[in-house]
């Protein structure tokens, strides 16, 4: 099967009982028993659930992963995932990371006994001298936030696989349809599905897929004992949303690259960040490694100030501002106060993050409006 009769109909049939096309929401916290024992698969809610299954399959089928387990937030997807390692193990993690992944390394598993050792993994070389027979894990994230970097993730799985480590990579930001790091040389793959899996704000959601039996089983059990499950209602409309996850993201990426155009010939603008360009510093592994080149596109303007940042972010009418990414309608953000605000000042600028940073998620709407909403915003 292809990817677009995959998202359409992966791990999804008609429903035994009275034969619904669509997969029913199992609202239901547990299931009858004949007897003690004697039950169809399904004891209780939080171990197991018919829509969350459906789910599970349908995204382990795009990812070309053979299993895939749900979380009620890419949080709890990664918490999950740490959780295979031991006290004393290392990870070797991407420099620029999303921010609630680097606090949880830090502040939560940092407090565990794990260790965790920050690169930038744009160049792979600087990974290898950093590895020990301490280290379990690499960790990965391409394109990356706010500055989409883009890192080379078979490059890197082939550094994993000759020192007996496992790769993990953030998907999030490019999703299933746009690459596969299963493909690549990933051993296991993470994706916050409230962003492009879903695709229409409305949902929190993580996933977690591998290949590995003895990985999944263990997923599976932190899955029911820790409890971080996610709801049916949620299953079934992350599920909904998937449906179009291609047409989506085809019309994200052309969009994206219409306005990374505009903005990189506006007189306001300074940088214009996106891996489309021949410029961007690792263009040729996104163009090698992805289909297109998303719909994140991120800006700095020529007078960098935080107030010139913020004055276009207000003005914008069409780009909400807001946290978040990869849903139909286009946001704006501003990292240096908002999700970058945390990191201290000089850290942030090393990375790129310079005051009038602005960061776009790009949605499906018409290119013209979005054009046209940013020359008024920039304008002001
Ligand atoms: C949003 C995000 C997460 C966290 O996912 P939640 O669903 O918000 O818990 C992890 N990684 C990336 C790259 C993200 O964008």
């Amino acid at each position: 099967m292809k990817f677009g009769t995959k998202v359409i109909h992966a791990g999804v049939t008609p429903d035994p009982s009275t034969g619904a096309i669509m997969t029913p929401i199992y609202q239901t916290s547990t299931y009858v028993q004949a007897a003690p024992g004697d039950h169809q698969g399904f004891e209780y809610g939080r171990t197991q659930n018919p829509t969350r299954n459906a789910l599970q399959e349908n995204l382990a089928a795009l990812e070309g992963a053979r299993f895939g387990v749900c979380f009620a937030s890419g949080m709890a997807a990664t918490d999950t995932i740490m959780r295979l390692l031991e006290p004393g193990d290392e990870v070797i993690a991407a420099s620029d990371l999303y921010g609630g992944t680097y606090r949880l390394f830090t502040k939560i598993f940092e407090r565990y006994g794990l260790k965790f050792h920050f690169t930038d993994m744009t160049d792979p070389a600087s990974i290898e001298p950093l590895i020990s027979d301490k280290t379990k894990m690499i960790w990965i994230e391409t394109p990356s936030n706010p500055m989409l970097n883009i890192i080379d993730i078979e490059a890197v799985g082939k550094i994993a696989k000759a020192h007996g480590v496992k790769m993990c990579v953030d998907n999030t930001f490019a999703s299933p349809y746009l690459q596969q790091p299963m493909s690549l040389g990933a051993d296991i793959v993470v994706h916050s599905a409230t962003k492009y899996l879903n695709g229409h704000s409305d949902v929190i959601m993580g996933a977690v897929l591998c290949d590995d039996e003895e990985i999944h089983e263990r997923l599976c059990f932190y899955q029911n004992a820790v409890g971080a499950v996610p709801g049916p209602m949620d299953c079934f409309l992350t599920l909904r949303g998937i449906k179009t996850l291609h047409l989506r993201i085809e019309q994200h990426c052309r969009n994206g690259a219409a306005i990374a155009h505009f903005l990189k010939d506006h007189t306001a603008v300074n940088q214009v960040y996106w891996p489309g360009f021949e410029t961007h510093n690792n263009h040729a592994v996104a163009a090698r490694q992805m289909r297109h080149f998303g719909g994140m596109v991120s800006f700095s303007l020529k007078k960098d100030t935080l107030a010139d940042g913020v004055r276009v972010m207000s003005a914008t009418k069409l780009f909400a501002l807001a946290e978040s990414l990869g849903g139909v309608e286009s946001l704006i953000g501003h990292p240096a106060t908002m999700t970058h605000a945390s990191i201290p000042l000089e850290e942030r600028l090393k990375t790129g993050v310079v005051d009038s940073l602005i960061r776009l998620s790009v949605g499906i709407e018409d290119a013209d409006d979005l054009i046209a909403d940013l020359a008024q915003a920039l304008q002001h």
